[in-house]
């Protein structure tokens, strides 16, 4: 009696345990599949250096300064901080902050992509994501047409790239408004040709302020608040 009831205890158990181990199995199946259907971008699409980079001078510059007491960590958490009380604008007219992907650490031959990529119909608008200045309007062998903002401040460099085409009229030195229309998207550069999309990335700019060089942050933390 005692021990068949111990029994069917243990078997109601194993039940259990089965069914449960099946649930979790097909819930990560799931998950896989959903996962594989999402748009996966692997070119290789960093900001690339300019031709007649001169990092040269730029380099030597840098190991001549002395590093100071900020540590990079403190100084990027602050940064995050600062930018996410900027409230940025999403920069794909039309894509919502629940629509984005975190994809800033994925591997792009041989670094990580440090930035998002929006994907959205070609000719989309993209928008300034703040009020600043077009620093640098750069054709890059990576990602095509790109634009170089800069924050009111100058503390910030936002990246654009793959763009389809620049705003009529768009030039270096400009002031831009938050919304503004700046270009379109597209896939100029090594975008594939059917995945029309904006790498839009962050950068803290040294004091230098070369739009070329800088300290990547995560634009996914800052913009899908
Ligand atoms: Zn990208």
């Amino acid at each position: 009696m005692n021990l068949r009831h111990v029994l069917g205890s243990a078997l109601v158990g194993f039940v259990l345990g089965a069914f449960t181990v099946a649930s979790f199995q097909n819930a990560a199946a799931v998950r896989r599949e959903s996962a594989s259907i999402l748009p996966t971008l692997t070119h290789d699409d960093a900001i690339d250096e300019p031709a007649a980079s001169p990092s040269a001078t730029a380099t030597s510059g840098r190991v001549a300064e002395p590093r100071g007491a900020a540590a990079p960590a403190a100084s990027v958490s602050d940064a995050e901080r600062e930018l996410a009380a900027k409230q940025l604008m999403i920069p794909v007219q039309g894509v919502r902050a629940d629509q984005l992907v975190r994809s800033f650490a994925d591997a792009r031959a041989g670094h990580e992509h440090e930035a998002i990529d929006i994907l959205a119909p070609r000719n989309t608008p993209v928008l300034a994501v703040e009020d600043g200045t077009i620093a640098k309007l750069f054709l890059s062998k990576l990602g095509g047409n790109t634009i170089y903002q800069f924050d009111p401040s100058q503390r910030f460099c936002y990246y654009y790239a793959h763009l389809e085409r620049y705003a009529d009229g768009l030039k270096e030195g400009d002031a831009v408004r938050r919304g503004q229309v700046i270009g379109y998207v597209g896939t100029s550069g090594n975008a594939p040709p059917n995945t029309p999309h904006l790498h839009f990335a962050i950068s803290i700019l040294n004091a230098d302020h070369h739009w070329w060089e800088g300290t990547a942050v995560d634009p996914y933390d800052v913009l899908s608040r």
